[in-house]
């Protein structure tokens, strides 16, 4: 069978499939879950998964909302990763729903080229992208270690093979001073909310000099408790995110030094704590995206392999990039003013467009599966690109030249 036999045949397939990959995606959609809560649709998933012949592991990791399911035997390794947590107050407004169904429905749609050409297809479960980086804390428990490739599809607003996604890392503060009556004898007070400030200035002054990729950003949680009360203590939320790790640790340590500056100044003590998950900044295989972005194509849909224009986030998926070659690509389910988290999205992603878009990356996933199992030559290309000490990104904007105006 040729290749673009076997392909029409897993198009066919999908489409069979159409309804039934509808329902489990509208479900998941209206029971929103927050991470590592995603019981329900981990059942739902894995069900799908094991009905369909997968064979199911089930809390990897110590997490008891991941999963490994797996079809074929040896090599190569082609894992597919979904998410499925929801957002505290917007539900399915990042559209993990349509992740997590182009994921499950693609992994069982590439049997065909298992069983055809050997190898193995894995979906993993992925929890908590969103509020506490999943797949970094399974990176780090060796989720991915053995695995030849990871691809992840996300609904977005146009269709991209590749994303942008910055290092990050949080950072908690807490400054102590000491309380006195803020008109009676503010001399007998030390200020913590005043070292707050200072900071929030000092990073101000900071930001004009810092890479024009890079970001800080961060809020006061608390300010004191009464106007006439010189507050005791503050504490604030930051984030520094850069486009690689060795720029995130330059900038870490000059914003970690705007409070030790206010501590100096007002006289406050400063407690903090950088948070132990560290995004990694994605590392695009534009092997594997050119195949991604062929597929989608065959479809009839107009892909991009970079867009320019793309908002800076960061994602989990970027630790995993860094470990195997993978791909994080984008489906357009809304126009392009739909902001991703936003009351909007949450309704594209069960829209008739949201449907769509679905399919159309759950084929391509699929078709992208064939390449890969099919033809060793691809899959070396792959991993040669992986292995080349150029640490190839699409997105070059910080090693341009700066134009002296
Ligand atoms: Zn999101
Ligand atoms: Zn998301």
């Amino acid at each position: 069978m040729e290749i673009k036999e076997l392909k029409d045949l897993i198009v066919n397939e999908l489409e069979a499939h159409h309804n039934q990959l509808s329902e489990l995606s509208l479900k998941i959609h209206s029971n929103p879950e927050l991470g590592f809560q995603e019981v329900k649709a981990t059942d739902w998933l894995t069900g799908y998964l094991e009905e369909n012949g997968f064979s199911l592991e089930r809390g990897i990791c110590k997490l008891p909302t991941a999963f490994k399911a797996s079809y074929g035997k040896g090599r190569p390794l082609i894992a597919i990763l979904a998410e499925y947590d929801a957002l505290p107050n917007l539900g399915h407004a990042c559209g993990h729903n349509i992740i997590a169904t182009c994921a499950v429905g693609a992994g069982v749609a590439s049997k065909l080229a298992v069983d055809k050409f050997g190898g193995s297809i894995l979906v993993i479960g992925t929890p908590a992208e969103e509020l506490y980086g999943g797949k970094i804390i399974m990176a780090d428990r060796g989720a991915f270690n053995d695995l030849d490739i990871a691809m992840i599809v996300h609904p977005g607003t146009r269709d991209t093979a590749t994303t942008e996604a910055l290092a990050c890392q949080t950072l908690d503060i807490e400054f102590f001073g000491k309380a006195a009556h803020a008109a009676a004898g503010p001399e007998q007070g030390i200020n913590a909310l005043e070292a707050m400030l200072q900071s929030f200035t000092a990073i101000n002054s900071l930001r004009q000099h810092i890479k024009s990729t890079a970001r800080i950003h961060g809020i006061i949680t608390d300010g004191g408790e009464a106007a006439n009360i010189v507050p005791a203590h503050s504490a604030g939320n930051f984030i520094v995110r850069a486009m690689d790790i060795d720029y995130l640790d330059e900038l870490k340590e000059k914003v970690l030094n705007c409070f030790i500056g206010a501590a100096t100044a007002t006289g406050a003590q400063l407690k903090y704590k950088w948070d132990e998950v560290c995004y990694a900044p994605m590392r695009n295989n534009l092997t594997l995206a050119r195949l991604f972005a062929e597929n989608m194509e065959s479809l009839g849909r107009s892909v991009s392999l970079a867009d320019t224009e793309q908002a800076f986030a960061s994602t989990d998926m970027g630790n995993v990039s860094q470990l195997i070659p993978s791909i994080h690509a984008f489906v357009a389910i809304a126009d392009e003013e739909v902001q991703v988290h936003s009351p909007e999205f949450a309704s594209a992603a069960i829209s008739g467009r949201g449907i769509k878009g679905m399919l159309d990356a759950t084929k391509a996933l699929a078709m992208t599966v064939v390449d890969l199992i099919a033809s060793p030559e691809i899959l070396s290309r792959v991993k040669e690109e992986f292995n080349s000490p150029l640490k190839n990104s699409v997105f070059q904007r910080e090693s341009k030249p700066g134009k002296e105006e």
